[in-house]
């Protein structure tokens, strides 16, 4: 473990039993084994994305400083959602918990287990919009604009709804 800080975005999604619950657990898992959590998105709901027959989604960002690599992070969030009680049945079905790394520092990493950015992040409301809270001057280091044009630009016809601050 490098004593560098970095500093990572995460996706945290949820749309199975008391989701806020979720967050909020993860949330105390993340400060004790990735790092300070520094910022935090409002809270957006949207229907499922991919299969739709099931509860819709709560989606938040996090700004987290950490001194993990980017592999050690993807390990540590594996870990949470485990915790949690993720259960990997189907794809893209229903979950309690899933975690996603949107950014690394600026890094550009394309690795079997992970790629970062997240590929999708720029196609997906649910995603973009939580980050443009926290992150709206950040520049995307592949497309080369901030996560405020990224929401302009993004034609997810999905709404994904502020629910709460
Ligand atoms: P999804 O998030 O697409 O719904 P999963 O959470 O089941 O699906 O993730 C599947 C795999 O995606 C993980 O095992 C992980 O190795 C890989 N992965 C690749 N890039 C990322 C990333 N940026 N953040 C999180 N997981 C990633
Ligand atoms: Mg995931």
């Amino acid at each position: 473990m490098s004593e560098i800080s970095n500093t990572t975005y995460l996706l945290l999604g949820s749309n199975e039993g008391n989701r806020f619950d979720w967050f909020e657990k993860a949330m105390q898992q993340i400060k004790q084994t990735v790092g300070k959590i520094v910022t935090k998105s409002s809270l957006y709901e949207t229907a499922a994305w991919g299969l739709e027959d099931q509860p819709d989604f709560l989606n938040m960002a996090i700004c987290v400083e950490t001194a993990l690599s980017p592999l050690e992070l993807l390990a540590a969030i594996q870990q949470v959602e485990l915790n949690l009680g993720r259960q990997r049945t189907l794809k893209w079905g229903q979950r309690t918990l899933d975690i996603d790394i949107l950014f690394y520092n600026h890094d550009v990493i394309n690795d079997p287990q992970l790629t970062i950015p997240h590929p999708l992040l720029q196609e997906r409301r649910f995603a973009i919009s939580p980050l443009a809270d926290i992150a709206p001057d950040f520049i995307h280091p592949i497309l080369n604009k901030t996560i405020a044009q990224l929401l302009e630009d993004c034609t997810d016809p999905l709404p994904a709804t502020l629910i709460a601050d």
